[in-house]
């Protein structure tokens, strides 16, 4: 039997060296910073993720781990329009290298396309996930059509209450009659 994927603290060399893939779900409850910005809301949906290991070489021929990573939730989050609540899908998909020390991940992250990272053999997938999505959220969550109008219906309500009476046509039309008789 396969070892269980240990996504809070994968080796990822040996992960990339055996060329393995894995897919899994996680509830949404176990993703602190992401509940805060659904105030707490949707803690049951699950978070779907994909990793991909793999080894590729530098240009010195050299081989070097890399994980493609694809994650993917729905997230309940409020209409920044209409305020009322929206599920915006919130997606990513990254490559991933691995290298030996921290100055080289600094150095290198600046000079490449791709995220460099530090290699660990107990690295915490899942928050990478979780940093992932963060970035890839919409600054601000909006229906493409909101369901309702966006009116002010408590101040209508307020506005036509009172002046309805006065301006009654039929009263109206006696105060003019009155007139003109008297
Ligand atoms: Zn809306």
């Amino acid at each position: 039997m396969k070892n269980e994927f240990a996504a809070r603290s994968l080796n990822v060399a040996a992960f990339a060296n055996a060329g393995e893939s894995h897919a899994g779900d996680e509830r949404l409850a176990r993703f602190e910073r992401l509940l805060e910005e659904t105030s707490g809301l949707g803690g049951e949906t699950l978070l779907s993720y994909q990793v991909q290991g793999e080894l590729r070489q530098d240009a010195a021929g050299q081989d070097e781990p890399w994980l493609r990573l694809r994650a993917q939730a729905t997230l309940p989050l409020i209409c920044q329009r209409c305020m009322g609540p929206v599920d915006v899908l919130v997606k990513f998909e990254r490559d991933f290298r691995f290298v030996a020390s921290e100055e080289l991940a600094a150095i290198e992250d600046e000079e490449s396309e791709e995220d460099v990272l530090v290699l660990t053999k107990t690295f915490n997938l899942l928050e990478l996930v979780e940093d992932e999505l963060l970035m890839a959220m919409p600054p601000v969550p909006k229906h493409n059509v909101c369901p309702k109008p966006v009116t002010l219906h408590a101040a209508d309500a307020d506005f036509s209450d009172e002046p309805a009476e006065k301006s009654n046509p039929f009263a109206v039309l006696q105060q003019i009659k009155d007139k003109g008789l008297g």
